[in-house]
């Protein structure tokens, strides 16, 4: 497209937009149709070069204003001209740095040591014109002390009343902090404090309350304000020095009590000692007075260390002797418990070797065992033979049942006295056991072992056994064998005892036998 066209198009467009032909609207109208065609206009961007240059705020706001003619672009670079103060920088840059100085000012004096420092150095710096650089480090301490900041250690406070750390100056108004002022006591607080004090004027120990000391306590109690008062502090200073006075006075005369006590006591023991013999009968004396004592002490009561060791001493030294006679005794003891054990074997062994029966006084079966192995060694060597009675008193339960055990050992030991009076001087005459008793006859038959058993039952039958004053009567049953008869001693023994078995079964008061 050649320029004339363009040219030709630009009146047109201007025609068709209905716009005069002015340098200015033929130019711009030309620009556009330049555009349209391809063609590069340098005149068509005029404010390029210029613009370039500018800074890149200035550059901003010319598209901001939509600036795009030279006249424009002028108009601006005036008015921005006309606005700006040679001095401007320079004032703001000095009412700035002191606007940071009464800030830093101000950071010094708040409750902050950290802060106040780096404010402090701030300070300092600004005063010497600082750099670029210095400003920089500045700017890093306090961002460094922002954020190492804590103010965890206002939150101790709570405990006191409520926190608000963005509030300090409130938060401390509102804290429960005891009051020391004696203005801000109310009355209720004065008189709590006031009858404590009282109270503590009243003497400890002493029971006496003297008339100063309640002179005092009766002004306080009066009137809790006069506290403040400097000759009610001198008077109360007095009535405590006389307080103690008081209790020091009082807790003599009871030491001096307690010694008394602790004397009698001390004399006492030294005597129980010295007789030491009855020391049980002194022991409880003792007891009795200390017990009489101990109304006294519940009221005084103190230590008195040296006397109560002395009485310890006196003590240990007789706990010494009375273990000591202990021991004396505990040897003697000793000794006799070996003593009576020695007894207690020799009975046992007297009474293994016996051969009486306790009760009847015949032999026992101890011996009757012995006698009959003796009669039977003289049977295998000699041929000599023997008899043997076994006799058991019938029904003899019952005698013990109706009359009693005693009774019982009365008719045991008749019956033996029979058993003897029937017998020969040679014959073995024993108790088997119980109510059972044994003949050993020798050099006879059964012929006469059972006229020897029939005496003697025949003698039991007539015998009038007698216990306090009652009649008691009694029979009794025999079995007879002859060793002869008899394979050995042993069979000889079993063939008694079953026919004593068999008087018994036959009807008792009987003796039996082989016929
Ligand atoms: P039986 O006619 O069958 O012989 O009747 P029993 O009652 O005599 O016989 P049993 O064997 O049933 O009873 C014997 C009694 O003898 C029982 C026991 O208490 C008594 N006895 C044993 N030894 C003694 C003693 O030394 N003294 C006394 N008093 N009684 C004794
Ligand atoms: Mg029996
Ligand atoms: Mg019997």
């Amino acid at each position: 497209m050649t320029i004339q066209s363009i040219i030709k198009n630009s009146i047109k467009r201007l025609e068709l937009e209905g716009k005069l032909l002015t340098p200015d609207f033929y130019a711009e109208a030309f620009c556009k149709e330049a555009a349209k065609s391809g063609m590069k206009v340098e005149d068509c961007h005029p404010l390029d070069k210029f613009t370039q240059t500018l800074h890149k705020d200035f550059q901003k706001e010319l598209t901001q204003y939509r600036i795009t003619t030279m006249n424009e672009l002028v108009r601006f670079l005036i008015s921005k001209l006309n606005r700006t103060n040679q001095n401007h920088c320079a004032e703001m840059l000095d009412g700035q740095i002191q606007f940071t100085k009464r800030v830093l000012h101000v950071v010094e004096v708040l409750h902050n040591k950290e802060a106040a420092e780096l404010a402090k150095k701030s300070i300092e710096m600004l005063a010497q014109t600082p750099t670029i650089a210095q400003l920089e480090q500045f700017r890093q301490l306090w961002i460094n002390f922002i954020t190492t900041y804590d103010d965890a250690f206002l939150q101790r406070l709570s405990s006191l009343g409520r926190v608000d750390t963005g509030n300090l100056k409130e938060s401390i108004e509102n804290l429960r902090i005891p009051i020391s002022s004696a203005d801000a006591f109310n009355n209720l607080d004065l008189m709590k404090i006031s009858s404590l004090l009282i109270s503590s004027l009243v003497p400890s120990i002493a029971s006496s309350f003297n008339e100063d000391i309640a002179n005092i306590s009766r002004k306080i109690k009066d009137d809790p304000s006069i506290l403040g008062n400097e000759s009610v502090i001198d008077e109360i200073k007095a009535a405590i020095a006389l307080r103690i006075a008081l209790d020091k006075d009082s807790l003599k005369e009871m030491l001096e009590s307690i010694d008394g006590v602790l004397d009698k006591l001390s004399l006492r023991l030294i005597d129980m000692i010295e007789k030491s013999d009855n020391s049980t009968t002194e022991i409880r004396k003792i007891k009795d007075e200390l017990e009489a004592y101990s109304e006294e002490s519940t009221k005084n009561f103190t230590l008195s260390h040296k006397k109560l060791f002395t009485i310890a001493l006196a003590l240990e030294e007789n706990t010494q002797l009375l273990s000591s006679d202990l021991r004396g005794h505990s040897e003697e003891i000793t000794i006799l418990s070996q003593r009576v054990r020695q007894l207690e074997n020799e009975l046992k062994a007297a009474q293994e070797e016996s051969k009486e029966d306790f009760l009847t006084k015949l032999y026992n079966k101890r011996a009757l065992d012995e006698f009959m192995n003796i009669k039977e060694s003289e049977f295998e060597r000699y041929g000599h033979n023997f008899s043997v009675v076994m006799f058991d008193i019938d029904y003899f339960k019952a005698v013990n049942d109706t009359f009693g055990h005693d009774a019982g050992d009365a008719v045991l030991t008749a019956f033996a006295k029979i058993l003897k009076k029937e017998g020969r001087i040679e014959d073995i005459l024993g108790r088997f056991g119980g109510e059972e008793f044994m003949a050993i006859l020798s050099e006879t038959d059964t012929e006469g072992g059972v006229i020897f058993a029939e005496k003697v039952r025949k003698h039991v039958e007539q015998a009038k056994f007698m216990y306090r004053d009652q009649r008691i009567s009694v029979t009794v049953s025999a079995g007879v064998s002859e060793r002869k008869q008899h394979s050995s001693l042993n069979v000889t023994l079993k063939s008694a005892d079953e026919y004593l078995y068999s008087a018994k079964k036959d009807g008792r008061n009987r003796v039996a036998y082989k016929k």
